[in-house]
């Protein structure tokens, strides 16, 4: 039987001013499994994802990550969190740390692993995003596919069961994205457990095992990627992709 890791049960929210940024939507991920989520900007897709580690909280709703109901006030959402790891679209690394630093800081810290392990841990991620040669680096010297591919690895360094990623490439000069999608990519080969908010639909089209498609608010449509980019595809949504793939 598959492991559902992530369950979103009829979740609404309104923002403070008055914004409905989710109607009555419902999503389950798989263990393993790759979601993909493509949308209009403003259809609501990153604040789904930022309410699956609460980030947001919601207005009406459940949801269940990892077993833990995310929506009940009683949960330890740090150590949900640490579970969780999160990538976004401005890198959010510590500007004054190495790059080493950024990926020992939290699993000392909040994952409480000794100096020894964090930094053995930390040095074999590098190596897996490809620069281990910028350890002693502060970010600032960084290309933006670099940072963000830091971000990835500081991110992994809690050992997450699930990658929530925010348009990851989003803020990186063209010939940067691959570079990034490349890692994201041999993670998913690996079994990560992830969902990505993100408007390369050649990456969603390869890698995802469902592509969510957010209109306004509402799961408009999901399917396997087959289908979903295929000319079965809703009216709708054939019009969204036509205006992202021309332009
Ligand atoms: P997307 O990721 O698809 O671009 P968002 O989830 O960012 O969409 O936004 C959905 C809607 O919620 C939009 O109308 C947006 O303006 C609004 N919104 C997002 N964040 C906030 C916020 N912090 N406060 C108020 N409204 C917000």
């Amino acid at each position: 039987m598959t492991e559902t890791l992530i369950e979103v049960r009829g979740v609404s929210k309104t923002y403070a001013n008055g914004v409905v940024a989710l109607r009555d939507v419902s999503l389950t991920v798989a263990k393993g499994e790759v979601v993909c989520i493509v949308g209009p900007s403003g259809s609501g897709k990153s604040t789904l994802l930022r309410t699956l580690n609460a980030l947001e909280p919601i207005t009406h709703g459940e949801i269940h990550v990892l077993g833990e109901a995310v929506h009940d006030p009683r949960t330890n959402l740090n150590r949900l969190r640490s579970h969780v790891g999160m990538v976004f679209q401005a890198f959010n690394l510590f500007p004054h740390r190495t790059v080493l630093d950024n990926l020992t800081l939290a699993p000392r810290v909040v994952g409480r692993l000794h100096q020894a392990a964090a930094r053995e841990r930390a040095l074999h991620l590098l190596d897996k995003v490809g620069l281990a040669d910028k350890r002693d680096q502060h970010p600032g010297q960084l290309s933006g596919g670099q940072q963000q591919r830091v971000a990835i690895a500081r991110a992994l360094a809690m050992n997450p069961s699930i990658m929530l990623f925010d348009e990851p490439t989003s803020a990186l000069d063209p010939e940067k994205v691959n570079e990034v999608l490349d890692v994201m990519k041999d993670l998913a080969a690996e079994g990560m457990t992830m969902c990505v908010v993100t408007h390369e639909m050649g990456f969603a089209r390869a890698v995802a095992d469902r592509v969510v498609f957010m209109e306004a608010g509402e799961i408009a449509h999901v399917d396997v990627p087959e289908r979903f980019f295929g000319p079965q595809a809703p009216p709708r949504l054939r019009e969204f992709l036509g205006q992202i793939l021309h332009g």
